[in-house]
């Protein structure tokens, strides 16, 4: 079976493109092979049409539970259909696993504990999510296996990310989304990013492009994270980022313009006339969004550029599903220069 040897840098998009296009090989592993990864596709001639240099290899198999055992398959074993209907969703970030398990499937939480290990060998702690409280986002979790911390590293778009549930927000759901932005990021720009966090956005940004960013976080707790994680990556990052500690209505305005502004909201905040004030040429602005009320979200924005006198073009694109018919969305402004 053939594979693809590209740089180390260039594995991650390749693959991502290589998965997009069908011609990824996700039952065998890729392998480092000194400065390059030699990537697994399958037997197809379109392979060949991708200017990547193809070899002829052989990579190993992955363990056959890492193809198709998914956890609802697994718990098939031991829940009932009607059991197995009210599984949710769940995330691992880093080591610990991360679920939600309502009313119905309490008295089975021993069970998808179990599930969840043989699906994920490596997980060192199960956490049952609560929601998001208050204005730092933090949820409320209860562990329920396995060591008591909630702190852990997660690796995502080649960084890494130090993160602490029970004291920062963190998103892993989010990792296409980053990828998206930091795609559309030019060499050279510089970029505000508010409401940072324990900076997954920036830290990505940072990590394809060479740019100047700043980025502001209130909570201290997700300041110091952040500052470990600049230091974890710095030998991968191409660009800088300036990390201040401090409420972003009250340092935003002490800032210069930036060419391109990325504002992960909080929910319930309005930052729109703030963050659209700080941008020259893009705004990348997230907010929930009920799906019948798109519209008006597009039309506030225009009337805020319109106070502004601010001559935009607005996308919006659904980002995630938040609770059913409410979406989290960006809205990506592009800001015409003035003739
Ligand atoms: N961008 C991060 C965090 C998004 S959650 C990520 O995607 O993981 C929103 C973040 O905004 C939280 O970390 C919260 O602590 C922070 N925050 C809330 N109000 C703020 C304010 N007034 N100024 C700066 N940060 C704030």
């Amino acid at each position: 079976m053939p594979v693809v040897k590209v740089p180390k840098g260039e594995a991650e998009p390749v693959k991502r493109k290589l998965k997009k296009l069908g011609l990824y090989d996700g039952k065998r592993k890729p392998k480092r092979k000194d400065e390059f990864v030699l990537l697994p596709v399958i037997d197809d001639p379109r392979v060949h049409k991708l200017g990547y240099e193809v070899l002829p290899g052989e990579l190993p198999l992955r363990p056959e539970r890492q193809i198709y055992k998914n956890l609802e398959s697994v718990l098939e074993e031991r829940l009932t259909v009607e059991e197995l209907k009210h599984l949710r969703r769940y995330d691992v970030v880093g080591d610990i696993a991360v679920v939600q398990i309502p009313p119905e499937l309490e008295h089975r939480t021993e069970d998808i504990v179990w599930g969840l290990r043989k699906v994920h060998p490596f997980i060192k702690v199960v956490a049952k999510k609560g929601f998001h409280e208050g204005a730092f986002r933090i949820r409320d979790y209860s562990i329920i296996w396995g060591e008591k911390r909630l702190t852990t590293v997660h690796k995502e778009n080649g960084v890494e990310i130090k993160v602490d549930l029970s004291r920062a927000f963190f998103n892993p759901r989010m990792k296409g989304e980053r990828y998206r932005l930091a795609q559309l990021v030019k060499d050279g720009e510089r970029v505000l990013i508010p409401f940072a966090g324990v900076l997954p956005y920036a830290l990505v940004i940072a990590r394809y492009r060479k740019v100047k960013i700043t980025a502001v976080e209130l909570n201290e707790d997700a300041y110091r994270l952040g500052l470990e994680n600049i230091e974890l990556n710095q030998k991968r990052l191409k660009g800088e980022i300036e990390f201040i500690h401090g409420d972003a209505f009250e340092v935003l305005p002490e800032l210069p313009t930036f060419d391109r502004v990325i504002s992960p909201t909080p929910r319930g905040v309005d930052a729109l006339s703030l963050t659209l004030s700080k941008a020259q040429k893009w705004l990348h602005y997230y907010d929930f969004v009920h799906e019948k009320k798109i519209g008006e979200f597009r039309e506030r924005i225009l009337e805020e550029c319109r106070r502004q006198e601010k001559d935009c073009r607005i996308r919006i694109k659904k980002v995630s599903d938040f609770k059913p018919h409410v979406f989290k969305v960006c809205a990506d402004v592009e800001l015409k220069e003035e003739e």
